[in-house]
């Protein structure tokens, strides 16, 4: 249904704040209460069964039939207690959002009556009616079936009547048609070779998990107004709008008081949250009005991504709740600030200690080093997979637009760190190491703990930044499945920790000691990853010409950065650490390359239908009300009417051009689109679409939002963004 503007307005003027009670103010009596954790695990499984699922969470082994047969069992006991009466396997499919089928407990018996049945053979394999998924030609060439499996290191949780159970998606021949399987591999290698690689300074450390904390920005909208606005529930973002006279250039809104209908609502999804015990911790209000931010603790990365893809569909169903609507799109509004999703990353180890956290002493700082070193060298190695691991329709329009990092793969670490690194690669001399060196060496190391406290100075503009204790990576859109980046991070630094792994086994191997080896070769990498470390402004023209000075990337947009998943080396990374075949990279690379194709095509469809069908109408009526009005005071006045219907005249030609101007984009817009939709190979096709389509749909996007700051407010059909962001 489509509500015209004043109604909407009208509706929203009536709202009243919901009134939101909590269970308890003690968020801990009732953290995780829909989640089937350890804790109800312990009290609901018989113990060979517990240490079968703990085995398979620590280790990936297999688990039993029977094991499996008495989770089924205690995790439907525990869920029907919660009130579930159904039950789904919940999986991430190429589309980039989750899916789930929903099947009931109930299985009739002979005698005519029904039990409630659940059992192994349920909870670990599914067959889900697969047809409709994405899975870039792979099941058709290889097999109509699709499989889910259930992902044991991620617990179960009742949402509303359905028990949940994550799972991967694969074809019947193996093939992943999913986001979380490849992720599962990329972080058992990093895994292994970082575990590897923690041999050289800590025996007991036997697991190392990378951990993921997003930070998720989002907007709301009054859904009376988004209803009135076609172009945001088909595609998420306004395709046009005059930008609003009050806008963030004040600066009031970031960490403002939230406001208290917008308060009920964070209030009421923060305890859907925590019931389903993703740590919630931080919320507060972005750059832009009507925009918002929350954050949880970090978790371990699986775990955290499948948090992050609950709460995005959280977010949408709490937000209904409070007669608002969710717009987790990257640019809901041209010329108002987007939104991103940051990946803070690190790896931690069954020891406790975080990876990238300086140590106390030159041992431990040497640990941090190595880690730290390898990340940057491993950025260098594969920028451009980090690159096209976050490309978007949504993120073409943040990268680079002097609000989000730019486009270019870059990393900041700091000015102190960067001396330090710098004074490694100068001191590290070739050759046995003497005393002497060693002790400058160590000194210089065990400076880094009073360097970080001194390392305030956060460069905002940097696609990927050191941050004290962890990476984040900054460019990756609000949209995202965080799966993708995770998994693209994860490879390359577990190829960069393997590598170094073996270069400093060959370097002790030739007779030098494990310390002076490490040292020496974090120095090679020190040297060979310089061109990666940029401190200053990413966001200004002069980066764009000293990154290609250094021979570093600007993959501009999703088309161009999609060819990346075509490269021989890149199909090498990740079928030599066994993430994915070339098949299943080749098949996402189609998959990306269809949904960009697809999202551009929608935009440019409802452009065009909103120019002709809602815009073009009312500026003719105003054209008329014009004419009308010049015409009745020359008839009244005759000549003198001259001089005073030149205003209108004025208002009148402007309203004229628009209108033709928008009528000729509109028609241009329709007719390359056709022209286009005839290539036949899709990466041609997308490349059109970024180059030919997506600014003409900016252009009719200009035509409209002229008219609407012509055309007579009280017959403007489409809610202006002002009042989609300042009415709340
Ligand atoms: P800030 O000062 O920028 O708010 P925080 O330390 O609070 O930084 O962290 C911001 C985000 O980083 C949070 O989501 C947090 O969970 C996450 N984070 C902190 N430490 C780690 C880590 N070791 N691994 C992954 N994410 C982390
Ligand atoms: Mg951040």
């Amino acid at each position: 249904m489509s509500l015209n503007r004043q109604q909407a307005l009208h509706e929203v003027l009536d709202r009243v704040p919901n009134h939101v009670e909590r269970p308890s103010n003690k968020i801990s009596e009732y953290f995780g209460e829909n989640v089937f954790n350890l804790h109800v695990m312990r009290s609901y499984l018989p113990d060979e069964a517990y240490e079968g699922i703990l085995e398979a969470m620590e280790k990936g082994t297999p688990i039993s039939r029977k094991v499996a047969d008495q989770t089924a069992t205690a995790m439907k006991e525990w869920a029907i207690g919660r009130g579930a009466t159904h039950y789904t396997h919940w999986f991430q499919p190429l589309t980039g959002s989750t899916a789930e089928k929903h099947d009931s407990f109930i299985a009739p018996t002979a005698d005519g009556r029904a039990i409630e049945k659940f059992d192994g053979s349920l909870l670990v394999q599914q067959e889900p009616d697969a047809s409709s998924f994405p899975s870039g030609g792979i099941r058709n060439t290889f097999e109509a079936r699709g499989y889910t499996l259930w992902d044991p290191t991620s617990p179960a949780f009742v949402w509303g009547e359905t028990l949940c159970i994550p799972t991967i998606f694969i074809s019947y021949t193996g093939y992943a048609l999913d986001n979380k399987t490849p992720l599962l591999k990329a972080l058992s290698a990093v895994d292994a070779a970082a575990t590897s690689v923690c041999q050289y300074f800590d025996k007991n450390i036997t697991k190392v998990n990378a951990t993921l904390g997003w930070e998720q920005e989002y907007f709301l909208v009054d859904k009376a107004l988004y209803a009135a606005r076609p172009d945001l529930a088909m595609t998420g973002r306004a395709l046009f709008g005059a930008a609003p006279a009050k806008g963030q250039q004040l600066d009031d809104h970031y960490f403002g008081a939230i406001p208290e209908r917008v308060s009920a609502f964070m209030k009421d999804f923060e305890m859907e949250a925590h019931k389903l015990g993703i740590p919630v911790t931080t919320r507060h209000n972005e750059v832009a009005p009507n925009q918002f931010e929350l954050a949880p603790v970090f978790e371990e990365a699986n775990l955290a991504n499948d948090h992050n893809l609950m709460l995005m569909e959280l977010l949408e169903k709490v937000a209904r709740r409070h007669d608002f609507r969710i717009l987790l799109h990257e640019k809901p509004f041209a010329g108002v600030n987007g939104s991103g999703k940051h990946n803070n990353w690190s790896l931690g180890t069954n020891t406790g200690v975080n990876l990238l956290k300086p140590g106390t002493n030159p041992k431990t700082n040497l640990r941090f080093l190595t880690f730290f070193v390898n990340t940057l060298a491993a950025l260098h190695r594969h920028a451009d997979v980090v690159r096209a691991s976050i490309a978007s329709v949504g993120n073409d329009h943040r990268l680079g637009a002097n609000e989000a990092p730019p486009a270019i793969m870059s990393a900041f670490i700091g000015s102190q760190l960067s001396s330090l690194l710098d004074g490694l690669e100068a001191s590290i001399k070739a050759g046995k190491l003497t005393p002497a060196d060693k002790t400058a060496l160590k000194l210089e190391i065990g400076r880094i703990p009073e360097v970080l406290l001194d390392n305030t100075d956060r460069n905002r503009t940097s696609p990927f930044a050191f941050t004290g204790n962890k990476f984040e990576l900054r460019a990756a859109g609000s949209t995202a499945n965080c799966a993708v980046p995770m998994t693209v991070l994860n490879t390359i630094v577990a190829e960069q920790l393997n590598l170094f792994k073996a270069a400093v086994d060959a370097r002790i191997k030739g007779g030098d000691k494990k310390d002076d080896a490490i040292l020496k070769e974090l120095q090679h990498l020190i040297k060979e990853s310089k061109a990666i470390r940029f401190e200053g402004n990413g966001y200004g023209d002069e980066w764009v010409k000293e990154a290609k000075k250094r021979g570093l990337s600007n993959l501009k947009d999703t088309p161009t950065a999609l060819e990346v998943w075509g490269r021989k080396e890149v199909a090498e990374l990740f079928s030599s650490l066994n993430v994915l075949t070339p098949e299943e990279l080749h098949a996402r690379q189609e998959v990306e390359y269809e949904n960009y194709i697809m999202k551009r095509q929608i935009e440019a469809r409802i452009a065009g239908d909103m120019a002709s069908n809602i815009v073009l109408p009312a500026a003719i009526a105003y054209q008329n009300m014009l004419i009308d009005n010049i015409s009745g005071l020359s008839e009244v006045f005759g000549k003198d009417a001259k001089a005073m219907t030149a205003g209108q005249r004025d208002i009148l030609a402007t309203v004229s051009e628009t209108v033709s101007a928008l009528y000729k984009s509109t028609s241009a817009l329709r007719e390359e689109r056709g022209k286009i939709n005839k290539i036949e190979d899709i990466a041609e096709r997308a490349v059109k679409y970024g180059s030919v389509v997506t600014p003409l749909i900016e252009e009719v996007g200009e035509h409209c939002a002229r008219l609407e700051q012509t055309v007579d407010n009280e017959i403007w059909p489409l809610p202006k963004f002002q009042e989609m962001l300042f009415t709340r």
